[in-house]
């Protein structure tokens, strides 16, 4: 296959996903259940035999959101609420919420009240991480999940299929790794956007079938020749990369994103869950120490001095940060990294996105003053 046609299909399957249900049952036999965003135990839910999909609502317009939920809330549970009041959601068999925040809580309560008849859990993930006792409550808590996954399946998750599944997903994390190192080591070999989009896919196909769309792409990338340096390197902080269109604004003012602690970016595919030893507690052991984020508590601001090294290590200059609208845990956060960005001399810039911007020009406006003042 080309590396187009490879795209092309990862496109196709981040497009309206939650359009394509019937379809995605059909092809793998299996029930297919939504997973918001954050942090699933992934890896669970293919071993008990189901078809994990995991999505942040749409970048369409809304129009029925706020009949269910206040217009204050983030655009990622507003417009996952849109597709439910719209009935795109319908054909999920269970929706899995991990309660990362107020409003996902709250989404999770709509959710349950709508789909009464459905399978829904709620991930309780720990607030603090970084210590035995988070670790502690988390393997507690995957294993209640497991018991309420194995309920809705009818049968037991053998330590066999998870193993197996978590030597699939590491497999495919590999890919999105090389895949990472290929275009960072060869510049323009593949855009932003294409590698973005490809992670994005990850989450919403089959990994079986992402893995091997993901070999094809590699084996035609890798004697492309590198195109030139880019001139303006930038770090990306925040929760997801959206719209889409935002990629398109960051190569259209020449900036090539050398590092992120994207959801849907290098959170999705940097760790591994150790493939030896009990696979609740290594998948606990992953989740205790992925990247720091702004959905968790970590002790001595490890999330600035966290993207200061790495705005270090790629030799970025500077930092953009996603800033989700009415997202209380980043605005949490927020302050003290500016804080530590200033401290520590690094140009920053912070965009205030939603699924559906739409003051692209302004934010284009934005990001060439960035670029301008990065080049002074
Ligand atoms: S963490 Fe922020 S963006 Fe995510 S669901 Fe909660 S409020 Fe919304």
């Amino acid at each position: 296959m080309t590396a187009e046609s490879v795209l092309s299909r990862f496109n196709e399957a981040t497009t309206d996903p939650l359009s394509k249900l019937s379809e995605m049952e059909k092809a793998t036999g299996k029930k297919v259940v939504g997973g918001f965003l954050y942090d699933l135990p992934e890896e669970m839910l293919h071993a008990a035999g189901l078809q994990p999909l995991i999505f942040w609502g749409t970048n369409k317009p809304l129009s029925r959101a706020d009949t269910l939920i206040q217009s204050f809330c983030c655009s990622l549970v507003r417009s996952t609420l849109e597709l439910l009041a719209d009935g795109t959601l319908d054909g999920l068999q269970g929706m899995l919420i991990p309660h990362v925040c107020d409003s996902a809580q709250q989404m999770s309560s709509i959710w349950k009240y709508n789909f009464q008849d459905k399978y829904t859990d709620d991930y309780y993930l720990p607030k603090k991480l970084r210590s035995q006792s988070s670790r502690d409550y988390l393997l507690a808590e995957l294993n209640r999940f497991k018991g309420s996954v194995e309920g809705f399946c009818g049968g037991k998750i053998t330590e066999s299929s998870m193993e197996e599944s978590i030597k699939l997903y590491n497999e495919n994390r590999a890919l999105m790794r090389e895949l990472n190192d290929l275009r960072l080591n060869k510049p323009g070999v593949i855009s932003d956007k294409d590698f973005y989009t490809s992670v994005k896919a990850s989450m919403m196909m089959p990994k079986e079938e992402h893995s091997a769309l993901m070999k094809e792409l590699l084996g035609s990338l890798k004697d492309a020749p590198a195109g030139e340096e880019p001139e303006v390197k930038l770090v990306v902080s925040g929760l997801v990369w959206e719209p889409p269109e935002l990629l398109d604004l960051f190569a259209e003012v020449g900036i090539s994103i050398v590092g992120d602690d994207l959801y849907n970016g290098s959170r999705y595919f940097l760790k591994d869950v150790a493939e030896d030893g009990d696979p609740l507690e290594a998948m606990a052991d992953r989740h205790i120490n992925n990247l720091p984020c702004c959905c968790y508590h970590y002790p001595q601001q490890e999330t600035a001095q966290h993207l200061i090294k790495l705005v270090k290590d790629t030799g970025a200059h500077g930092i953009v940060i996603l800033e989700l609208m009415f997202c209380e845990p980043q605005d949490f956060e927020l302050p003290d990294l500016l804080k530590a960005f200033e401290e520590a001399d690094i140009p920053e810039l912070s965009l205030e996105t939603e699924q559906q911007t739409t003051a692209l020009g302004q934010m284009k406006t934005r990001l060439e003053a960035f670029v301008e003042m990065i080049g002074d």
